[in-house]
């Protein structure tokens, strides 16, 4: 079982269980639209059904996206994500040194493959966006930062062990053991702190 997102002080994020169930329907609903002849009046009333249980995806999704941001820019001052399309830095204003810190990343993207993947996605960029904007209006920082490699670094030693893709625990020398995304979450946080300390300049910013 894997999660929506991981933040790096052990928390998981997942959306209600039966978003899932609403997946599972659309999924069948679309198994059997394929099924109907084209043309036909079944066809059309398929096609009709299908796009009401997309809509009523979509709409969890967007809700779950709103509360779940919220949340996360209420609690903490520093946000750093994983940037799963550009290595660019989305900077804003420093933060105080003494508020609460928190990371997370995404990994659904790759483990709910093959069921309406584009509706996960989709999921995740519109909950990206969310927090973007939310932290801004709330003076927090939001930072991205490149995943290259962000599951093989151990976040308690630094030490780098490949790890294979169903490997869902990180085990290291050093007595380090927590979740793989856990610990991924850690290091990008990591990798948000030192992007700061050294004032890196943002390649883009965002409202
Ligand atoms: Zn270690």
């Amino acid at each position: 079982m894997t999660h929506f997102a991981a933040l790096s002080n052990g928390e998981f994020l997942e959306p209600p269980r039966h978003y899932r169930k609403a997946e599972k329907q659309l999924k069948k609903l679309q198994e059997a639209l394929s099924r109907k002849k084209r043309g036909s009046h079944r066809r059309a009333k398929a096609v009709k059904v299908v796009a009401k249980a997309h809509r009523k995806i979509r709409n969890q999704r967007a809700d779950f996206a709103h509360k779940a941001s919220r949340c996360l820019v209420n609690r903490f001052q520093i946000l750093v994500f994983e940037d799963l399309k550009t290595a660019n830095l989305v900077k804003r204003p420093k933060p105080k040194q003494d508020e609460a810190t928190g990371a997370y990343l995404p990994n659904g993207a790759s483990a709910k493959a093959g069921l309406n993947k584009s509706i996960v996605d989709a999921g995740w960029s519109q909950f990206v966006e969310l927090c973007t904007y939310k932290a801004a209006w709330a003076g927090r920082t939001l930072l991205k930062v490149s995943p290259k490699r962000t599951s093989q670094i151990c976040p308690n030693c630094g030490n780098v062990g490949k790890k294979a893709l169903d490997e869902r625990w990180h085990s290291c020398e050093c007595g380090a053991e927590m979740d793989r995304d856990t610990a991924s979450a850690k290091v990008i946080l990591d990798l948000g702190r030192k992007h700061l300390l050294v004032g890196t300049r943002p390649t883009s910013a965002t409202a």
